[in-house]
């Protein structure tokens, strides 16, 4: 472990006396890595800054939305700019619809789209949309995926929940949880058993998409689409979470890569350009179901608010290469390849046991040599060598994510010197071991 600056840790001590824990997220608080977080003066680019003056190659990007990098002058131009004029005006505003034409534009499964505040806030909406449209009560997620920490949807989660070994939580009323049935994820048999048997009864599946809060695990080929077809099969709704991985993986993210077309698509992070937002949408019909047009309540007061949405905008057009920039995608997926090639040398010259996950700008390492299918597999790592790679390279200046259970995030302000220098200190960290 190593020890932080004085005025982090001096920091820590007061926000514990006022905030639980000392945090406003829980895995911000490293105890799965057993310390203490440090706290941030500023970031830009691929660099953080503590407030101790110590600066780190971040592989975090504010858990996912920080694409472009920290800080990048498009959005906070925008930001300077629009904050002028307003930030909220509990009306409708310009940006709203520009928002939403991009999103149907980028995604062909998506024809309307609701903007709201956070991932949970798009989650919690669409399970409520998806058993509003079917009249049915009942949803499939899977173990260990993560879709923000709503009352239906807090049960065998991933990320927080699974970093503090409580995979349930305390208040979540059992009548809700009976509601939520949960399957392994990669397992074609349960899916097809537990369709076989209450089929008719199930509203929706929620899935990560590509699961990346339990580690990063991919689909077996064909997974997605035996998804698919079992709902349609069975008049339910197939909910793509799209919050990690949309906008991240590309224009139309993980739907787009393996062609997919959910009904019904959940999105945060990249598409707020750091500023909370959520947005979920999908097929008409059943987004018609939302009030005022139909019998689905969903409201907010900030919802669509002109900061957000045209701070999303600027780094989604910045990174869809229109008005003449190149494709982003292309670039991250270009330095994904880089740092994947250069961690998988290190790793086998020095003959450890591991496994890459990595899809574009999205990588986890695990410390096994057992495939990764589901979250079992990931847990059953040598998560002691994980955490001494966390202090190892935290103190040299690389801040990877504070948890076994966590998918690292490449951004477009990495170079390749910055994921060199990386896996020169992972190599170092690795020899002192
Ligand atoms: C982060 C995340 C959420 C929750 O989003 P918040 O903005 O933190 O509420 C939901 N689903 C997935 C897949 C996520 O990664």
């Amino acid at each position: 472990m190593t020890e932080n600056g004085p005025l982090s840790r001096k920091l820590f001590a007061a926000a514990k006396e006022v905030i639980p824990g000392g945090v406003n997220s829980p895995v911000r608080a490293f105890r799965n890595v057993g310390g203490e977080p440090f706290f941030v003066r500023k970031a830009k680019g691929s660099r953080i800054e503590d407030v101790d003056g110590k600066t780190y190659i971040d592989y975090i990007g504010s858990w996912g939305p920080n694409i472009l990098g920290h800080a990048p002058t498009v959005v906070t131009n925008t930001i300077h700019e629009v904050a002028k004029s307003g930030v909220s005006f509990g009306i409708p505003n310009p940006f709203e619809v520009e928002m939403a034409r991009k999103v149907t534009d980028w995604v062909p499964s998506v024809q309307k789209v609701r903007m709201c505040n956070s991932g949970t806030e798009a989650t919690m909406s669409a399970i409520r949309l998806a058993r509003g449209f079917t009249k049915r009560d009942l949803i499939v997620k899977f173990d260990g995926c993560y879709h923000g920490h709503s009352d239906s949807l807090l049960v065998a989660a991933g990320s927080g929940a699974l970093t503090h070994g409580e995979p349930d939580s305390a208040g979540v009323p059992s009548d809700f949880a009976r509601n939520t049935i949960v399957l392994p994820y990669n397992d074609p048999e349960a899916l097809e058993a537990v369709f076989k048997e209450k089929g008719e009864l199930i509203a929706a599946i929620i899935v990560e998409s590509y699961p990346a809060n339990a580690g990063f695990v991919l689909p077996k080929p064909g997974y997605l689409d035996l998804l698919k077809s079992t709902c349609e099969a069975h008049g339910s709704l197939l909910i793509f979470d799209e919050v990690m991985t949309g906008f991240r993986l590309g224009k139309a993210g993980v739907q787009g890569l393996e062609n997919l077309t959910p009904d019904l698509s959940c999105f945060g992070k990249v598409i707020g350009g750091g500023l909370p937002v959520g947005a979920f949408g999908g097929r008409a019909d059943v987004m018609d179901m939302l009030a005022p047009d139909g019998p689905v309540y969903q409201a907010g007061t900030l919802s669509g608010n002109p900061l957000a949405m045209a701070a999303g905008l600027a780094q989604l057009k910045q990174l869809g290469g229109t008005d003449g920039l190149p494709n982003g995608y292309d670039r991250l997926d270009v330095l994904g390849a880089h740092f994947e090639k250069g961690l998988r040398g290190v790793m086998e010259a020095r003959g450890i046991p591991h496994r890459i996950n990595r899809v574009g700008s999205m990588f986890c390492l695990f410390f096994t040599d057992r495939e990764i299918v589901n979250v079992d597999d990931v847990m059953k790592q040598d998560l002691e060598l994980f955490k001494k790679l966390f202090w190892g390279c935290l103190d040299k200046g690389i801040y990877l994510a504070p948890s076994p259970y966590e998918t690292g995030f490449l951004s477009l302000a990495h170079t390749e010197a910055d994921l060199d220098d990386t896996v020169q200190v992972i190599d170092e960290v690795l020899k002192d071991i």
